[in-house]
């Protein structure tokens, strides 16, 4: 017996620890997931129903894949959009390629934020140092150039405090160049929307970075009612002007009254993790309900949570939280603890702080 009459099986292109936890969610469902990546021995793997290992652009596979699966998504956007084109061919895709084509690349984003009439920081189109300097001169400093595409956790960005400050920009990239935001909060809402057009927002996040990455995300973020509100607002509208089909991660930056976007993420995200032990629908449960066409589930939270990443060696702490009643422990199945890689992430549900209790 299962949720889906007419989807026995998913297809997820990644095989990281956001697929993992899709796997499970999927399982719980009665909806089996088949994994594409490209690397071997991924957290996914050990949970998934199959596991297909080729590269992103071997067509053969993708079509082999495609054609063993009832519906094809991603983890991760950082996909060629060649290998959705391709699956587009034999599966339906969701969210559509046209999606990830926007999100990939930070100017296209920023153009379609824009043109929303949301706000985001300012920005300019830079792939050399006349361009570079043209684009400080408009912008001001402190700003932050980023590559286009492929960065991730901070990777391709270095902050601008001088027009003198030397950079080393490589031929043929392209970057962005952004006004630096002396925001107060960084929070992110993650909304979903179905085949049929309903949108479903869960609370807004705040969110802790280290070094780039995320570290904290307590949840509900501690805003004002008419902040959280309008955070929902913008997620539901970018959802919407997407044509989405599947969930969103939309990070954004509040300074004072005003809310400025700085990332989509048309995946399920990091700031997303608590809503497993926090919410009645988990944002992976969200997703394959998306993907798949069901009905979204219910996205209220029932508890406060707070959720810390386990970080390179900060996995030796898990055992430490795992004892504590209010702590759940989830870890990504990942051998070797690396600096700066995500090894696991703790929950902690109810008032208290996971910070404090270390
Ligand atoms: P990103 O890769 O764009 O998500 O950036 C990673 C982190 O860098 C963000 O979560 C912020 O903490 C910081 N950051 C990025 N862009 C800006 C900006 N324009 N102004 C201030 N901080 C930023």
């Amino acid at each position: 017996m299962r949720m889906s009459k007419s989807i026995s099986i998913i297809g997820i292109l990644g095989g990281g620890q956001l697929g993992r936890m899709t796997a499970i969610a999927a399982e719980k469902l009665g909806i089996r997931t088949h994994i594409y990546t490209d690397e071997r021995a991924s957290p996914t793997e050990k949970i998934a129903y199959k596991t297909t290992i080729a590269p992103y652009d071997d067509a053969a596979a993708l079509q082999k894949f495609a054609e063993s699966v009832d519906v094809v998504s991603f983890e991760f956007e950082n996909i060629p959009y060649k290998t959705l084109e391709i699956l587009e061919k034999y599966v339906e895709v969701n969210p559509k390629p046209e999606v990830i084509k926007i999100c990939q690349n930070r100017l296209r984003e920023k153009d379609f934020v824009n043109s929303l009439g949301v706000g985001t920081a300012p920005y300019a189109r830079v792939s050399n140092r006349d361009e570079l300097e043209a684009a400080i001169r408009k912008i001001g400093k402190p700003s932050i150039l980023k590559t286009t595409e492929m960065g991730y956790d901070g990777k391709g960005q270095v902050q601008i405090e001088s027009l003198l400050q030397q950079i080393e920009l490589k031929d043929g990239v392209e970057y962005v160049l952004e006004g630096f935001v002396h925001f107060e909060k960084e929070i992110s809402v993650i909304v979903a929307r179905g085949k049929d057009g309903e949108v479903k927002c869960y609370e807004p996040a705040e969110n802790i970075h280290k070094n780039h990455i995320l570290d904290i995300t307590i949840s509900p973020a501690n805003i004002s009612k008419e902040l959280a509100q309008k955070a929902r607002d913008i997620a539901m509208k970018i959802a919407e002007g997407l044509g989405l089909v599947g969930v969103l991660a939309v990070e954004m930056f509040v300074c004072g009254d005003e809310i400025l976007v700085n990332e989509l993420a048309p995946r399920p995200h990091n700031s997303g993790h608590h809503t497993i032990d926090s919410c009645i629908t988990s944002q992976f449960e969200q997703f394959v309900r998306a993907i798949c066409g069901l009905e979204l589930g219910d996205v209220t939270q029932h508890s406060k949570a707070e959720m810390k990443n386990l970080i390179g060696d900060e996995i030796a702490l898990a055992e430490k939280y795992a004892a504590e009643p209010d702590c759940f422990v989830h870890l990504y199945g990942k051998a070797t603890a690396r600096e700066g890689r995500k090894m696991a992430h703790v929950t902690k549900v109810g008032q208290e702080s996971v910070v404090n209790s270390q």
